[in-house]
């Protein structure tokens, strides 16, 4: 994978396809312990509540979580509600 600065915080991080919403979406460059996302031999992420069981591979953590500046990506627009 290639990681790239945060454009707001700077801090590195990559982007990768959920497996589940086939969205892009932003990740620490960094592995975390216990939660958020597991990156996929293709490239993809799946997010951890949607795999019964963990293995040993890596974990990443959503980068929208973990940016300080997070009011300011442009891609922190929320998503509308479904239903109602
Ligand atoms: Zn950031």
């Amino acid at each position: 994978m290639d990681t790239i600065p945060c454009k707001t915080c700077n801090r590195q991080m990559f982007y990768a396809i959920s497996s589940e919403t086939a969205k892009n979406i932003p990740l620490d460059a960094r592995p975390v312990k216990g939660h958020c996302y597991r990156l996929e031999p293709g490239g993809e992420v799946t997010p951890l509540k949607a795999i019964p069981e963990l293995d040993s591979r890596p974990i990443y953590v959503s980068h929208y979580l973990t940016c300080p500046q997070a009011g300011q990506h442009s891609l922190h627009k929320p998503e509308p509600e479904e239903g109602a």
